[in-house]
């Protein structure tokens, strides 16, 4: 490995999206109602309570496993991790320690220098989550902190990768590779608030690395580390040492800052939790089946709708995208290639511009747009005005015009010369098309721009184009507007 390089490696926690909680039967929907509401003795940690393990929280665990290619252990074990802190109502956190549930996987993502890599997968293990505290005030120099014991024995799988990510961008790719993953299974939300944590390892070659904590979304996890690595580059380039620490993304400040805890493995003493059994899952985990995972369904859109490979990768890297996809191609698989461009190229752009998401988009509506375009009626700059006013009514609650009734409120079908030249008859004054009225227009008010061209002037022809199609507000076709103006230009020539 070259000096200087950059090494990352992950430790996700993820929250399974099952109804009830790891070890008791208190429901696990409870974002929208008051704190403390979804608690019992025994996510309480009352003394005499038992945990009784949830048996879907295990086949969710195993499926993911398996989908990151982890060997599944006959036998694991959970262990009792020990420390004090206010979150942890019964001072210790059952989860697994020398006996995960999997080892040893990977999972494949598009490496910076282009082409798949492999990031190895340590181990998938299985835990509670802790309670939430909410500082009054900040968290440093707060009045009080009050705790919700709602998310308490919430359940978890956390996965480690090796230090395989040489980037703050391959990192975000693995992220976000690993929750189409999750949510290809099933097994997880990612919309919820909070259903993923981040806990980054970030070193430069040669040096100490320092633990990242608390990174709780996919854009702060790039933001962090690439904070991080200036840091420690700046101190290198000063001649000073890295420490070896442990330090809390402050997401809002977009900084890292040293934390004083200083727990050591050892501090924690970690002993195998007296009442639960051993887990055996041998014969459980032959029967657990996997659906479609993203790289399958990436090589199948490639097939079967003959999608380019960067547009393949977009579309399936989410599941809900994917599925939109298909719905709007199902109708006429002629669309297929002009629904891979549109949703790839511009729908995308164009929600993320209003802070949408695709299940705002109506899939039939979608494909009504593409019909429109396909069938020549409007032309491409017409089809994002009207892609526009689609998602415009759907943002501001509006009653959603159908594209085609759009386009008429609009007057944006498009304009040929063949459409009126018909109509001319003989003797009348003929009727000009608006395509060569504009032309007219155009070279009328802009004797500049046509001298320019006279002279040779690059860009004149282009500008002249431009202004063309904006009198014909983009609906003129602009192969059309090119060989008009030409022919235009030539006979004032002569
Ligand atoms: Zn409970």
């Amino acid at each position: 490995m070259a000096e200087g390089q950059v090494i990352v490696g992950l430790e996700v926690h993820c929250q399974l999206d099952t109804k009830s909680k790891l070890f008791c039967g208190c429901s696990t929907d409870y974002r929208n109602d008051g704190p403390n509401t979804h608690v019992c003795p025994v996510c309480l940690g009352l003394p005499g309570t038992m945990p009784l393990l949830n048996r879907c929280s295990i086949e969710y665990a195993m499926k993911v496993a398996k989908a990151l290619n982890c060997t599944v252990l006959a036998e694991s074990e959970f262990s009792r991790k020990n420390y004090f802190y206010p979150d942890l109502d019964k001072a210790y956190q059952i989860t697994q320690y020398d006996k995960p549930l999997a080892e040893g996987g990977y999972l494949e993502i598009e490496s910076d220098e282009g082409g798949e890599k492999r990031i190895r997968i340590t181990r998938v293990h299985v835990e509670e989550d802790p309670g939430r505290l909410v500082h009054m005030g900040n968290a440093e120099r707060g009045r009080y902190s009050l705790v919700d014991y709602n998310r308490a024995g919430i359940p978890l799988i956390e996965i480690v990768s090796e230090p395989d990510m040489r980037s703050p961008r391959e990192a975000r790719k693995f992220l976000n590779k690993l929750r189409a993953t999750l949510e290809y299974l099933n097994v997880f939300d990612s919309e919820k608030e909070g259903s993923l944590r981040v806990d980054a390892n970030i070193s430069i070659q040669g040096n100490e690395r320092v633990e990242v904590k608390n990174i709780t979304s996919y854009k702060g996890v790039e933001k962090a580390l690439t904070f991080e690595i200036t840091r420690q580059k700046h101190l290198l380039r000063r001649g000073q040492k890295v420490e070896r620490e442990t330090r809390h993304f402050l997401e809002a400040r977009g900084v890292t800052q040293s934390s004083r805890s200083k727990e050591q493995e050892h501090d924690y003493r970690y002993f195998p939790e007296p009442d639960l059994r051993p887990l055996n899952v041998q014969s459980w985990v032959k029967g657990i089946v996997l659906p479609e995972l993203p790289d399958a369904r990436r090589e199948r859109f490639i097939t079967q709708y003959g999608c380019s490979l960067n547009h393949a990768r977009t579309l399936t890297g989410d599941l809900r995208l994917a599925n939109f996809y298909e719905e709007v191609v199902r109708p006429d698989m002629a669309l297929a290639a002009l629904a891979d461009t549109w949703i790839s190229d511009t729908l995308i752009g164009e929600l993320n511009y209003r802070d949408m998401s695709i299940d705002m988009v109506e899939p039939a509506s979608f494909t009504g747009l593409l019909g429109l375009l396909r069938g020549g009626l409007i032309t491409d700059t017409s089809g994002i005005e009207v892609l526009r006013v689609m998602l415009d009514q759907h943002l501001k609650g509006q009653p959603c015009e159908k594209p085609l009734a759009i386009v008429d409120r609009l007057d944006l079908r498009k304009v040929t010369v063949a459409e009126t030249t018909g109509t001319q008859s003989e003797g009348s004054v003929p009727d000009l098309n608006p395509v060569i009225q504009s032309i007219h227009e155009v070279l009328a008010m802009q004797p500049g721009a046509v001298e320019d061209f006279r002279n040779g002037k690059k860009g004149a022809f282009n500008f002249l184009v431009g202004q063309v199609m904006k009198k014909t507000r983009g609906c003129a076709d602009p192969a059309e507007v090119n060989r008009l103006l030409a022919e235009e230009l030539k006979k004032k020539e002569e």
